[in-house]
Formats: C-alpha cells, structure tokens, sequence
C-alpha cells in the first residue's frame, strides 16, 4: 500500500506542478505527457482487469489504459515520458469518500491523545504540549478514550487541575465528546449559569440534543457531549487558521495516496476559498454543504460563487450536495440506541 500511495502521489505531483502564478488563472499543464508502467494497475472499470500501463497527459489526468505490452513503441517514446513505477499494485484515482479537510489539519496540530491508557499520561502528554508552546492562548488535544482507563470512567475538569491557567479542551477519540479543565469549566458555567440545575439538560437536549455529564450530586463534571459541546466557550479559530489547517488536511490527504476527497460539512467560508483557489488544490475536493439553513439559501442567489463562472477543466473543486446530520456515538453514549 505504501508504494501504491506513492504511485499516486506522483500522479498528483504530476498535477500540481505547474501552478499558475496568479490564483484562479487557468491552469495550463506545459511539459509531456507520460507512460506509467512497472506495477498492475487495477481500476474500477467493468469489466474488472487489471492493466499494464497507463497514459497520462501533462495534467496528470488519465488518457489511456493499456492491457498488454508492447505499450511503448519507437512513436510513442518520443512523444511520452516513460515512468517505471515500484510495487505490484496501484489504484489509480483513488477517493476517500467522506473526511472532514480541516479537521484533519487541526488534528495534526493538537494535542495526540489516541491510545492513552491513564488520566496520569495524559497529563503528561498535555503538559509537554504546553511546554513546547508556551505563548499558545488556549490548548486543544484530541483522541481520550475513557474506555482504555481501568476504571472506564469519564473523567472530570478536576484531573487537569495545575497544568495551565489557560483553557485546555480535549475532544474524546470520536470527536462527540469534549473535556475541559476548570478554567473552561468555570467560563462555561459563567456563559451559561442555568446549567447549574439538571433541569437545564432537559430543554437543551430537546432543542438542541446532547448532554452534559454530571456527578452523583448532579454538578457538572466538564464533560460534554454532542451538541451540548457548543455550551463551551472556545474562541473561533481566525480566517488564517481555518485556512491553514483546511490546506493541510489536503496535503496530508495527498501524502496518504488520495487524489479526491469528499470533504463532507463546508460553509460559506470555505466555499469562497475553495472556489478561489480551485485550480491548485493539492487533491480533487467533491464538497458537502453544511446543513446551514440561511447559507444554503444564498447559494441560490445571485452572489452564490457557485454561479460565477463555470470552473474551468481543470478545476479541482465542486459541489456535490448537502450533509445533513443525525449523528451519535457509541462510545460518548450519545446515540440513540
Ligand atoms: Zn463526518
């Protein structure tokens, strides 16, 4: 697999080569086209075989496939750069069909608590975090799992007592559930003094869903889940930041062996970026509007990028639909089953 997502990657090397120097201008893809050849190539055409070789043209998009040798002739040589490629396999176009771009970039930049086993070594973890990036205004970590400590206990905003003043949030491994330190805790209850009373979980849940986790004295512990998480009064990231990490999550989907991604839950935001720059996008991103009533209406108006300009062939960025929400977990307990 390894060498398969090479394989792809040269693809989208191929891609992304030429990048025209003035964002949005059409991209032209001077230089030759190529021959592939050296693994199977196996595509989802019917019927099912696999091929020899394959023919791109300097875009890097796919011309022609080839069965049998001899695929390079003396013409062809001239005409084509051949490329041997390792390995015994590749998938040529390969999609991920539903990611969040910019969660991935932000996930690469928090706090990595996947597959820690006690409330103590994520401490650590969080405190050689803080250590490292002293001047961060607030921290974010992701990947606690509850279930992976002995005693399989959410914990509280108490266990990240001493380690910053500052707010520390960290997203439970599923992302349905958020855990914040007292700091937060006590922003948050100061945002929303009614949540002192259980009562409060009852209206929220019906309007909104989710919940928050209390004690056996019914006090919140600093745990919420689902919807309840916007309860939480963490600053927005600013334009650069959402910016960043959207870029990212695509690089890091390149670097993976992924040529398109279906980046499910974009706005408005989002949507004028990406149509900005839809010519030059490290992957091919197929997006799904966030279920955002009022945005969704202006899609339809006549400031809507999507009827700017057709994009032209070589865009890299489309609109496929709308993502439409009715999620729980399993392991937050916040499904409803
Ligand atoms: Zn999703």
């Amino acid at each position: 697999m390894r060498l398969l997502g090479l394989f792809i990657y040269v693809l989208i090397y191929v891609g992304t080569i030429f990048i025209p120097a003035v964002a949005g201008a059409e991209v032209m893809c001077p230089g030759l086209d190529r021959l592939y050849f050296g693994p199977n190539f196996v595509t989802s055409l019917k019927p099912y075989q696999s091929y020899e070789a394959i023919e791109t043209d300097a875009c890097g998009t796919i011309t022609e496939l080839h069965i049998n040798k001899p695929y390079v002739t003396k013409e062809s040589e001239v005409a084509l750069k051949p490329v041997k490629l390792p390995g015994d396999y590749a998938l040529p176009g390969f999609h991920d069909a539903h990611a969040h771009l910019r969660g991935l970039g932000w996930m690469s930049e928090v706090i990595d608590l996947k597959g820690l086993t006690s409330i103590t070594a994520i401490r650590e973890k969080v405190a050689a975090y803080i250590k490292a990036h002293p001047d961060y205004d607030y921290y974010e970590g992701r990947g606690w799992d509850q279930n992976l400590f002995e005693s399989k206990q959410y914990p509280s905003a108490q266990d990240l007592d001493g380690l910053s003043d500052k707010f520390i949030s960290l997203r439970r491994v599923d992302g349905h559930a958020t855990w914040v330190n007292t700091s937060l805790f006590n922003s948050t209850m100061k945002a929303h003094p009614q949540m002192v009373h259980p009562d409060f979980d009852v209206e929220y849940k019906q309007k909104h869903g989710g919940y928050i986790v209390r004690d056996k004295y019914d006090r919140p512990t600093g745990i919420f889940i689902d919807d309840a998480t916007e309860l939480i009064p963490l600053p927005e990231p600013d334009e650069q930041t959402r910016r960043r990490q959207t870029w990212r999550g695509m690089e890091l989907a390149a670097e993976a062996g992924l040529t398109a991604v279906h980046d499910m839950g974009v706005d408005w935001r989002d949507l004028e970026w990406f149509y900005k720059y839809h010519g030059w996008l490290p992957v091919r991103v197929f997006a799904y509007m966030d279920d955002n009533h009022d945005e969704l209406l202006r899609l339809n108006q006549k400031d809507s990028p999507i009827w700017k300009s057709d994009p032209p062939e070589m865009s890299r960025f489309k609109v496929m639909g709308v993502k439409l929400y009715a999620d729980g977990a399993l392991g937050s307990r916040g499904a409803k089953l």
